[in-house]
Formats: C-alpha cells, structure tokens, sequence
C-alpha cells in the first residue's frame, strides 16, 4: 500500500514533530501557553490512525471540557483529509469514566442505569444523614462535608482507604458520615461527580482482569492540560498505562489553576519519575499572542516562586500594548466594555472589525458576570455565557427534569422528593413523612414505598387521591417511553470494535407509544407542571414557560430521555450551537486551553483579583494559584487585551471600595497602555498626557508623574481619585458611600483587628466603626484598635 500522505506534519515545528512522531513509550511535552501543545496532540491522534497504528477506538484521548473534545473531534477530522467515524473514547475524564461505570457498574454495586447527582441533590442528601446523625448544620454545614468528601474523592479515598485524621474532621463524624453517604448513594443507584472517577479507580485496583483488558485495548493514551489532574485521575492514567507506558501527557505547570479542586501539579513534575525513559519535549515558540502579550504574560509569571520557569519567544510583532483602565464602578466598566466592543466591531478601534466571536470577557468570580450581561442586554449585544449561571440551573428546569428523572430510574429518591408536592398535592410534610417510613421499612424506593402505603391506606384525604394520580401518571409514562425490548448482553470485545459504547444490545420489539420529545410534554402537562407555571401570576411566569419550551426542544437533539439527562449532568459549557455571532463571558477558570482576538480582562482588583481567600492564606500556595490565572487570562488574547478594574464595586449586596489587583503592579510598564477612563476626566476635558483629573480632587501626587502608571502609589490614587473625584458618572452608586465620613476610614475600607481578623468598614458614628468581619461577624470597634491594611 503506497503511503499516505501526512500534510499535518508539516504545520508543525522540529520540537512539535518530534513529540507527534515518537509514537511509542512515555512522552511528556512541556510547555507554556500558545506554544502549540494542543495542535501537536491532536497531530498526534491524526498520525496514529494515519499510519495504521490504531485505530479510532483504540484511542484513548483526555480533553478537560467538553468543548475541548468537540473541537478537537473536529480537528482530527480536518487534519485527516477524509471523514472518520470519530474517536469514540476522545472526551474528559467524567464523559469517558461515566461510559466506562456503565458498563461494569455491578462491580461496586451499582445498576447500569444510575443517575447522576448534581450538587444540589448531593447536599441534600447530605442535610438529611447530618440530621440523622443529631448534628448541629449551623455549626457544621453540610456544605462543609460536601466538600471534605469531593476532596476525598479527588484523592481516590474510599471510606475503608480514609486516614484517621481525616475521618475524624467534621466533629468527628467526617469518616462515618462518608461511609453512610456512600450506602446511601448505592441504594439510591447514584454517584456523585467524584464517583466517576472513584469508582473506575476502586474497579481497575479491585479487579486486575478488567484493568488487564482495558489495558490491551487503549493502545495509546494522550492527555491535554495535565498539569490540572487530581489523584484519583493520575491513578486512572497510570493504571492504565502501566503495561505498554504509550502515554503522551501534554501541560503547563505555570497553567495549573485547580489545586482548588484538588488537582496536583506535582503529577506533571513527577512523570518522568513514574515513566523512567520518558521522551520529554519542550517547546518555546508561541504562535498565539503579539509580542506585548507575551512578554506582559511573562512578566506576571517570574513573580511566582514556585515554577520550573520558562522563556517564550515569538515571531510575531509587537502589536498593541496591553491596554489598562480604570473605572468609577462595576457598571461603569462594563458600559465602557460594551462600547468599546461596538467600537471594536466597526473597526474604529484602530485595528481591523471584529466579529463578536472574536472577543471575549474573561472574569474571575462569575457574580462579575451579571454586569456585563445587564449592559448587553440593554444595547443588544448578543452574548453567551459559558460555564456560568447555566440553563440547566433554572428552578422550573431543574423541576422538569426531576420528572424525567423518576420516570427513567424508578429508584431516583431525590428527584421524588422534588416534585412529590411539586405543583402542590396537599402532600405536605407529614404525608411526604409517611412515604419515606413506608420506603425504609420495606426496603424500597420512595415511589414503591408510596405505593405500598396507598395500598395499606396508611394515607388519606386530597393527599392520598393526589398521590394515586401521580403513581399512575409514573407508572403510565413509563410505559408510553418504552418499547418493549429484550436486553442482550455484549461481550466487551463487541463492544470496543465496533466503536460503539454500550453494555447491552438493546433488541426493540416495535416502538414505544411516545417518542421522548412526545413524551417529556405529555410528563409536563400530565403531572400539572405546565399548569402550574401558567396559573401563576408572578412575572417570572412567562419566562419559566418559556425556558419550559425550550427544554422539550432541547430533547430532539437526543436519542433518548436517559442520554438527555446524562448529557445534562456532564455537561461543563453551554454553549449553543447557534449561528447568530456572540460575544463570550465566562470564567478565567473556564478559558483555558481557548483563544480570542480580543480579551478582556475586567475586575482586577485586591479581593476579588486576587480572590480574598488566597490573600487571606498563610503562605504563597493560594496566591500563586492567582498569579497563574492571570497569566492564563493574559495568554488567551491574540492581539488586543483590556484589563481593568474599578474603584468601586458591589459584592454580594454591600459596597466595597477597591483597591487596583496587585498583579496590575506586575505588568511590565513596556507592554502596557493606560487609557483614560471617560467618567473620571470627562467633566475636567481633562487627559491622561494633562493629568488634569487629579487636580481638582485635591491628590494630585507627584509620585504619579514620576513613576509613571507603575508606581503602586498611582493606582491606589487613581482608585481614590475616582470617589473622591468631581466627575462621578452619573449613574454611579456613590451615594452608598459615606464620603463624609472624618474618621481616617471610608465605609468600604478593608481593616484588620487583632481580635476579629479582617472585615470591611460598613458604618462609622464619630470615633466607633462598624466593621464586618470575615469570620466573627459584624461588630462596633473603636477606630483606634483597627488598622487599615492592604493585604
Ligand atoms: P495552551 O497552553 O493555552 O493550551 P497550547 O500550547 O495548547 O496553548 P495551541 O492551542 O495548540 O497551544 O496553539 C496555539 C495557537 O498556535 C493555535 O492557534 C495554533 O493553531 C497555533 N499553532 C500551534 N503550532 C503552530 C505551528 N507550528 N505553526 C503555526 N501555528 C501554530
Ligand atoms: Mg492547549
């Protein structure tokens, strides 16, 4: 056979060929931001399939978001030349996991059809075992066990693997509440997130036959963004690469911006210790950002300690400076955002017109979000959020598919529990009280054990006819949902040669009576749902109908009900697919791994950027973490990149007076631009070259004219400037500060008590400040015991 041709190699460089050519054994490559990581691993795919040696199912590939792995799908496709079938066992670790549980779920004692839980079902299932437990949920909130056992599992701790100093947090209880949470989960036939991968691991060490067969058939293993994998994940990997170590793991420690969430960039450091002889590649040159954005990126970065350090180069221009503002306020920066959009899509920006799917906002807590998504709605710019407040999310939609949900798995308690009184059924809490001790008592599932109890007319009045109607209603559109099938179990070889990812080979008998699309309006409006939202008056109303809507169309997308909620609960972005030209706002959190033209990066301030709670930390670990996600912010912008930050801002309801983010001072004066905010200047015609603004507020700094915007002195003043300046934009909400306070503190400032630790100035009487602190809550302190602090 002649050889094909492989025109995607030479779109690489020397260093990016080496790492897609050396296809066999250990491959690390390690590189930073825009170096081409990403092209070259899917090259990587590409060149296995195109020299015959695997094939698409033999591929196990790792993305961290979904929309990573749709993309890179794509790509493989592109580079190809010719259509494949697609890589079946290219996704992120939860998507591929989630097949894999599927098929061996009896292994830790699941049935194949589990659900899901989000993290709202999994704390409300925790609140009921603290309540059983006598525990105090004021004291110690569930929230807090929630997230010990998501750390837990990140580290692949079962309860039995708990250490006891672990198991003894949470007053004590951590380990045993763990343990029942986990027997819960089982009766339920659920898993949590964290089960994914915990039980794939738990499989793979407890069954060495399983592990061995999947072994053989993931023939090569690739990885992106590595260095953001917990425990429980780099156990996976290397449990499954053990035998034939082809393994390329690709990552970026200055990158790694989720030790939140348990991920471990020591994995990345180590591999060349867990694959000795690992073929390590490195690559300099970027191909994504101007010559200012690299070097503004790099300069941020040296500030962290803890790094192996790398120099990136590139061919690319200078290209504009990285572009600074201040504002007044939140609205304010996101008014003048919007304009400068509009301004950037006519092309009056100075550089040529953008689309909107050219330009993003990149936050780093999404309450920044809502903001930016007021302004565009009033000036009707198309936006979507990604990764933020999502769909799903909604009150009405969360309802509608608990209905999906007890209609798919009878055994889904907690989706009962939700619509059992949902619209209202006259099944208030004793009723519901009846149900759950007729379950426990038989051993059953909610939905039997409300059954049971109607037989045994342990219920009666409105509530029992009502309960009645919504069993039948179950039982019915279960029923109208299925054709009658007979399940024939696939031997797992038949399973990975044809690509396809099922158990069982599903033989229907005709069809059902409903199609799901059918049948998920017909559950909406049998069960009163619909009706519900339609007699209401409030004016949410006519939203919530339509978002209901919008649900059943979503449906068509999918085979069946089942895929639709699975789809739902792993789903990472919400993008949709639509044409329409939009304009992305996300979380920086969200933004790794992508690319824009246009990047703005809004809300660099001390407290929110970096977060409050890495300031707070002893120790650098937290805000170093920071410091990578700036640089990560900064390295997604190609051409044009705005950082800003406001004097003032609103969080959670309060208002706080801000101070300019410490990584503001990090920027390398070269690279950077500062423009003049318009509502500070705008009333003195003053300009950045006259400094005419600061005049008139009586701060006027000669460190300002000295230093340059780099003086940390300057930006602080810019900051005061703007509340105490003349030229307030009108619509800003300087009316909620006390600007005629005497004391040497403003309502806003951040202060530190010996005592209390930090809080926040929210009210002062003469010498008495009243402060909110962090941890002990509000209190009146005299002035004299609290210092002012930036840190
Ligand atoms: P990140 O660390 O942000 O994930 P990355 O290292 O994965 O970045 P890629 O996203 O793969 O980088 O590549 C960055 C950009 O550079 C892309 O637009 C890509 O197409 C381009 N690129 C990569 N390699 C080359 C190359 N050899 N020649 C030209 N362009 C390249
Ligand atoms: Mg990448």
């Amino acid at each position: 056979m002649a050889p094909r041709p492989m025109p995607y190699l030479d779109q690489l460089n020397p260093a990016q060929r080496e790492a897609v050519e050396k296809l066999d054994g250990p491959v690390l490559m390690l590189a930073g931001a825009g170096t081409g990581k990403t092209k070259a691993l899917t090259a990587r795919i590409v060149h296995l399939l195109n020299t015959n040696r695997a094939r698409p199912n033999e591929i196990l590939a790792v993305t961290f978001t979904n929309k990573a792995a749709r993309e890179m799908k794509n790509r493989v496709g592109n580079m190809l030349g010719h259509q494949i079938e697609g890589v079946p066992w290219l996704g992120t670790f939860h998507a591929i996991c989630v097949k894999l549980l599927r098929r061996h779920a009896e292994l830790v004692g699941l049935k194949s059809n589990f659900t899901i839980l989000d993290t709202d079902d999994q704390l409300r299932l925790l609140k009921q075992l603290v309540a059983a437990a006598n525990i105090d949920d004021k004291r110690w909130p569930a929230r807090q066990l929630a997230s010990l056992i998501d750390g837990w599992k990140n580290r692949a701790l079962t309860p039995e693997k708990l250490p006891a100093a672990d198991a003894g947090a949470y007053n004590h209880m951590g380990g045993q509440l763990y343990a029942q949470y986990q027997t819960r989960l089982k009766e339920l036939n659920a898993v949590d997130f964290g089960d994914l991968l915990l039980h794939m691991v738990t499989i793979f060490q407890d069954h060495p036959d399983v592990l061995a067969n999947y072994q053989r058939w993931f023939r090569y293993i690739l990885v992106d963004e590595y260095q953001d994998t917990n425990v429980a994940q780099y156990l996976w990997l290397r449990l499954l690469a053990s035998a034939h170590k082809n393994i390329c793991c690709v990552g970026d420690d200055d990158q790694s911006i989720y030790g939140w969430r348990g991920a471990e960039v020591g994995n990345i450091l180590r591999f060349e210790k867990d694959f000795p002889g690992a073929h390590v590649v490195r690559l300099e040159q970027n191909y994504r950002s101007t010559g200012n954005i690299l070097a503004a990126a790099s300069n941020v970065i040296r500030g962290n300690e803890n790094r192996l350090g790398k120099e990136l180069w590139t061919e690319a221009d200078m290209g504009e400076k990285v572009r600074l503002i201040g504002h007044w306020d939140g609205d304010e920066e996101a008014r003048w955002v919007g304009e400068e959009v509009e301004a950037m899509q006519r092309g009056t920006r100075g550089s040529d017109p953008k689309s909107l799917e050219d330009m993003a906002i990149l936050v780093r807590a999404s309450h920044q979000m809502r903001a930016f998504e007021d302004r565009f709605l009033t000036i009707g710019l198309p936006y979507r959020v990604i990764g933020g407040p999502r769909f799903y999310e909604r009150l009405e939609i969360r309802d509608a598919m608990a209905y999906f949900r007890v209609v798919v798995s009878p055994d889904d308690d907690l989706a009962f529990e939700r619509i059992v009184n949902t619209p209202k059924r006259g099944l208030g809490n004793v009723a519901q009280q009846k149900i759950q001790t007729s379950a426990r008592a038989n051993g059953v599932s909610l939905v039997e054990g409300a059954r049971i109890l109607l037989e045994e007319k342990g219920i009666g009045g409105k509530g029992a006819k009502e309960l009645g109607i919504l069993i039948d209603g179950i039982d019915r559109w279960r029923k109208q949902g299925t054709a009658p099938v007979i399940e024939v179990p696939l031997d797992d070889d038949d399973v990975i040669d044809d690509g396809v990812t099922q158990t069982t080979m599903r033989l229907q008998e005709g069809h059902a009576e409903l199609n799901h699309v059918e049948l998920a309006q017909v559950i909406l409006d049998e069960a009163g749902y619909t009706a519900m939202w339609q007699n209401d008056k409030t004016p949410e109303a006519p939203g919530r109908l339509e978002n209901l809507k919008e649900l059943v169309k979503a449906l068509e997308g999918f085979d069946n009900l089942q895929g639709f909620l699975e789809h739902v609960s792993l789903i990472m972005d919400n993008e949709s697919e639509d044409a329409e030209q939009k304009i992305s706002i996300m979380t920086l959190h969200a933004a790794k791994g992508l690319e824009f033209p246009a990047v703005f990066l809004p809300g660099w301030e001390d407290g929110l950027f970096p977060s409050q709670r890495s300031m707070d930390e002893t120790g650098i670990k937290g805000l170093e973490e920071e410091r990578r996600l700036a640089y990560v912010g900064i390295t997604r912008a190609e051409e044009i990149c705005t950082i800003s930050f406001a004097g003032n801002r609103r969080v959670f309801g309060q208002w706080q007076n801000q101070m300019p983010s410490r990584f503001i001072d990090e920027l390398s004066d070269e690279n950077v631009e500062v423009l003049t905010p318009p509502g500070l200047y705008g009333h003195s015609g003053g300009s950045r070259d006259s400094g005419g603004g600061f005049g008139q507020s009586g701060l006027e700094s000669s460190a300002m004219k000295a230093d340059g915007y780099n003086s940390p002195g300057w930006k602080r003043l810019q900051s005061r400037a703007g509340q105490y300046g003349t030229s307030q934009p009108k619509e800003s909400k300087a009316a909620a500060i006390d600007l005629t306070a005497v004391s040497s503190f403003t309502v806003g400032d951040r202060v530190f008590h010996q005592k209390f630790g930090y809080g926040a100035v929210t009210g002062i009487e003469g010498d008495k400040l009243t402060i909110n602190f962090e941890k002990a809550g509000e209190k009146k302190v005299v002035a004299r015991f609290i210092s002012a602090t930036d840190d």
